[in-house]
């Protein structure tokens, strides 16, 4: 298993030109793949007349490595089509912020990117933006045992001054219900920021992330879930105010697990939760949770396989 630190990468990777290189492995294993079009042929490579650099349209020097395609004759990069496009930042610094939101366990703040990389604030917050909205692209609905759980993450607002309640519940910081569900077939975990946690709400989320024909569902005793769980070929559930934990090998352990990690990350990395932003920390941290068996290498990969969105199509794969 390639294990990659901060350092290693920035030997590796000493200029821009190295950065492109970097990027491209990651997205293009094989060869480059149009963005425009799609082609896999073999582009042309557009050599700066100084082997290094060129001359941009407003008079900068650029190491960006262009191609341009065989079959729809446009011109692009490793960055065309992706959330690095058109940003101002040096692509360096962009795989290295990229490399430490994949690796790092409680993921980068904004205020670490800031501090650790020159960048202005609201680039700080941008960029960490950005890899999050790489981060939701959600696959395939997913199947086998499903675990289903949900919680509240935020202070308890029984706890506070009225003053503090009013204006958490004017920012939308009050506790916010969220719902998990956990394949324990490929360890993958998608949560989401929801209205409440009522059946409605429930067989909603799970409409739309789980294949529910031949699928069983794990959950607590809960009776919003009994509706639900008849849509499944079957429905194991565990009595927790009964102290059962296991009970004939259904257990929400995975959800409990996965709540507690989530919860000490947030106490550690964020402290202003409000649900826009919770919705995209908990895309963050689903996305390292599911992609936890995977090293550093695969798992950038794998979130370089999700920035360029669905702009990015295979039309013309087929040409020799
Ligand atoms: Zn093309």
């Amino acid at each position: 298993m390639e294990r990659i630190t901060v350092t290693h990468l920035i030997e590796r990777i000493p200029t821009e030109a190295a950065a492109y290189l970097y990027l491209e492995g990651l997205r293009w294993p094989d060869k480059p793949v149009c963005p425009h079009c799609g082609s896999i042929n073999d582009h042309y490579y557009l050599k700066p007349s100084n082997d290094v650099s060129r001359k941009t349209r407003t008079g900068n020097v650029s190491e960006r490595r262009v191609w341009k395609c065989k079959d729809c004759r446009r011109q692009f990069s490793v960055l065309t089509g992706t959330i690095f496009h058109g940003s101002k930042v040096p692509v360096r610094t962009w795989v290295f912020v990229f490399f430490e939101m994949c690796a790092n366990k409680n993921g980068l703040a904004a205020r670490e990117i800031e501090r650790r990389y020159g960048v202005h604030p609201k680039t700080a917050w941008f960029m960490a933006h950005r890899i999050r909205e790489a981060m939701k692209v959600r696959g395939a609905p997913m199947t086998g045992v499903i675990v289903a759980d949900e919680t509240y993450i935020g202070p308890d607002p029984t706890k506070m001054n009225a003053e503090r309640r009013a204006k958490r519940v004017a920012h939308h910081t009050d506790k916010q219900p969220v719902v998990s569900l956990i394949s324990a077939k490929t360890g993958e975990a998608r949560s989401q920021v929801v209205a409440n946690v009522r059946g409605a709400t429930l067989r909603k989320v799970i409409d739309e992330n789980v294949n529910k024909l031949g699928s069983v569902l794990y959950t607590d005793a809960g009776s919003q879930y009994t509706a639900l769980g008849r849509r499944f070929t079957s429905h194991g559930t565990v009595d927790h105010s009964a102290g059962q934990y296991v009970h004939n090998g259904a257990s929400t352990n995975k959800a409990e697990n996965y709540f507690s990690q989530l919860k000490r990350s947030l106490d550690g990395t964020h402290h202003h939760v409000s649900r826009e932003h919770l919705d995209r920390y908990l895309a963050e941290f689903d996305f390292r949770y599911s992609t936890c068996k995977m090293d550093d290498t695969e798992r950038m990969t794998r979130l370089m396989g999700q920035v360029p969105g669905r702009r990015l199509t295979y039309k013309g794969t087929t040409r020799p």
